[in-house]
């Protein structure tokens, strides 16, 4: 190994970078929107490398903050894709936020497609388009069904002061998530969207197959 030598010709012993692990608030600033005016915190996520960002508005407490963890989903948050209802509950927990006078928005990067990346997501997009179902898609790609982690989630939640929520969520596998990495889920409220033909059989493959809370599919004629 060579030994590294300073300015002055002294020694120097091989200096280690100490690297940082976790998850680091990085800024903070004001994001005012169509639905209220939100803090943009934003976090960067050593161990994986992902930037993630908390939207917060009014002032939060330490106890029943109501709390969205919303999956990044490009396709139904940026482009209104109808395949899934992911932009509408984006949109619905941001406004129940701001009615509420105060509450979280975490927005989970690295979640597409329950956490198998964006391009995947759009084969199995495309092998839904020729009738497997979300479920089937995934094992046909050789995927896992749902790869997303939460830890990060609740790391955020922990840097805001949050030790319990009332999570906008139909999935039990957050709560269960979110439980697993110390944070207390005090009631789970649901975000339920009104479906569409487009969404209905995956909608219904959700409640199926993966246990989603949607009982609101059960007024729903079928259609062809
Ligand atoms: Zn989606």
């Amino acid at each position: 190994m060579t030994e590294k030598v300073g300015v002055l010709g002294e020694k120097q012993a091989p200096r280690k970078a100490a690297r940082r692990t976790g998850v680091e608030r990085v800024v903070n600033a004001p994001l005012p929107t169509v639905y209220g005016k939100f803090q943009a915190i934003g976090y960067l996520d050593h161990d994986r490398g992902d930037e993630q960002v908390a939207l917060v508005y009014g002032e939060i407490g330490s106890e029943d903050v109501l709390t969205r963890l919303h999956s990044e989903c490009l396709t139904g948050d940026a482009f209104g894709s109808q395949h899934c209802e992911c932009g509408d509950q984006l949109a619905s927990a941001l406004r129940a936020v701001v009615a509420e006078g105060s509450g979280i928005v975490v927005y989970l990067r690295g979640h597409e497609g329950r956490g198998i990346g964006l391009l995947a997501k759009l084969r199995a997009m495309a092998l839904q388009a020729e009738g497997l179902d979300t479920v089937e898609a995934n094992l046909a790609l050789g995927l896992p069904v749902d790869a997303r982690d939460y830890g990060v989630a609740a790391e955020i939640l922990r840097d805001l002061g949050v030790r319990s929520v009332r999570l906008m969520s139909n999935n039990p596998r957050k709560r269960e998530a979110l439980l697993r990495h110390g944070i207390q889920v005090a009631e789970e409220v649901p975000l339920l969207i009104p479906p569409c033909e487009n969404n209905i059989r995956y909608l219904r493959t959700k409640r199926e197959r993966l246990d989603h809370r949607l009982p609101h599919l059960d007024a729903v004629a079928h259609w062809s």
